[in-house]
């Protein structure tokens, strides 16, 4: 008998459903599951601690679940057979779905008490259908199994039958922690840097800064596929670009040229932080790595880290290149990453940066620049868009 599989069953991760959050986290997270599956024709429901996505076409289930797959907050998910409630119907379901071969049990809930018979004997029963349609093939363990069959009973009188258990996402639902302003250059850490940091519930609000002329318009494209591979996992991001080669130029001309990238990046926390206020963003994210650059040593990040209030989260601070790399695949960021335009660091790079920057020579050098007045240009002429999960 040939079976389609016509639900999907979700289950949630417990953590957070701990306390008297749980309200809010779930109606986040059913709201983040309905947006990334807009444009999908499905019926969706609950029941206590599980989801269910039902009634869309067979065509679309592998979508559904590879989209389903990037929601954070889901522990997992099943492929799932919904039948009206009949024994005889629902072993030969079992049988069809399941593998035919390896060592197995089955868990029956009986939700609905008024069919007539326990848990025990409706296992027993599917269990034994089983082993005589597989010749020995099959094996009961009821500790030791290879797969679990599982068949919930439920009062609405229909049945759910599944076995297969796709890992979800896991982390907290997008948005429960709150706003984020990540800082997304077109490499490879900081789209990185963003998903972990979605993972733990954050809403990513993304800034970049652009040196046109000097950086083009296929490298701003470059940001924007990355923001929107992001999107499948943290629902839409707005992203501002920011103009910055007016400020290059600036320090260019005034500061020496080792402490280049020093003060750009101070100017580039700056500005972040001054849009993340705006936009009701409680931290700002980078992709740094420890000593994975010049900038990325403990004295470099201490001195661009002053020039902000705000909590800086560098979640790939203690990652190799190699982790780093296996997460940007995991994503399908890597491609788009290593796509080879400029880049804004690197249109003024020095010769000899700066390893190990004394706050005060960067202070000095910098009040040699109207800073006030070139981030307020900046700031005034940054143009931000909204890159949709949906287009
Ligand atoms: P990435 O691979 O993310 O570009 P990187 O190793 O090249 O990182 P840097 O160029 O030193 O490192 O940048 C460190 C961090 O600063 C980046 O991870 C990113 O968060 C931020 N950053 C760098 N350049 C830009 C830019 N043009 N726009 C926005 N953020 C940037
Ligand atoms: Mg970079």
């Amino acid at each position: 008998m040939a079976v389609e599989y016509n639900c999907i069953l979700i289950r949630f991760g417990e953590i957070f459903l701990k306390g008297n959050n749980r309200n809010y986290f779930e109606s986040l997270l059913i709201k983040n599951i309905k947006n990334s599956l807009s444009g999908l024709n499905y019926k969706f429901s609950k029941t206590q601690g599980r989801y269910y996505i039902e009634e869309f076409a067979s065509e679309d289930m592998d979508e559904i679940i590879s989209r389903l797959t990037k929601v954070f907050g889901i522990h997992s998910i099943s492929p799932t057979v919904k039948v009206k409630t009949d024994l005889e119907e629902m072993c030969k379901i079992a049988y069809a779905i399941s593998p035919t071969e390896g060592t197995f049990r089955v868990t029956v809930k009986r939700a609905d008490k008024r069919f007539p018979m326990t848990s025990m004997e409706i296992g027993a029963k599917i269990g034994g259908y089983m082993l005589n349609k597989t010749g020995g093939r099959l094996k009961v363990d009821l500790f030791d199994y290879d797969f679990e069959l599982f068949v919930d009973l439920r009062e609405s009188g229909y049945s759910y039958l599944f076995y297969d258990k796709i890992m979800g996402a896991q982390g907290l639902p997008t948005g429960c922690s709150g706003n984020a302003m990540l800082l997304l250059s077109g490499g490879i850490d900081s789209p990185v840097a963003g998903y972990v940091m979605a993972k733990r519930g954050l809403r990513i609000f993304a800034i970049h800064y652009h040196s046109f002329p000097y950086t083009s318009e296929l490298a701003l494209q470059k940001v924007k596929d990355l923001a929107k591979k992001l999107t499948a996992y943290c629902g839409d991001i707005k992203l501002a670009v920011v103009p910055f080669t007016e400020i290059q130029y600036a320090i260019h001309e005034h500061c020496p040229e080792e402490f280049m990238i020093t003060i750009m990046r101070r100017f580039m926390m700056r500005i972040a932080e001054r849009i993340a206020l705006k936009n009701d963003c409680g931290a700002i994210i980078t992709g740094e790595a420890l000593g994975q650059v010049a900038s990325q040593t403990m004295q470099s990040i201490q001195v661009t880290n002053s020039v902000v209030t705000l909590p800086v989260f560098r979640p790939l601070i203690g990652s190799d290149k190699a982790e780093i790399i296996d997460i940007a695949n995991k994503i399908d960021t890597f491609d788009i990453s290593i796509r080879p335009y400029e880049d804004c660091c690197t249109v003024f790079l020095p010769k000899n940066p700066v390893i190990k920057p004394k706050l005060q020579d960067a202070i000095e050098y910098e009040n040699r620049l109207d800073i006030e007045a070139l981030i307020e240009k900046a700031v005034n002429d940054t143009v931000t868009e909204v890159i949709s999960v949906e287009d």
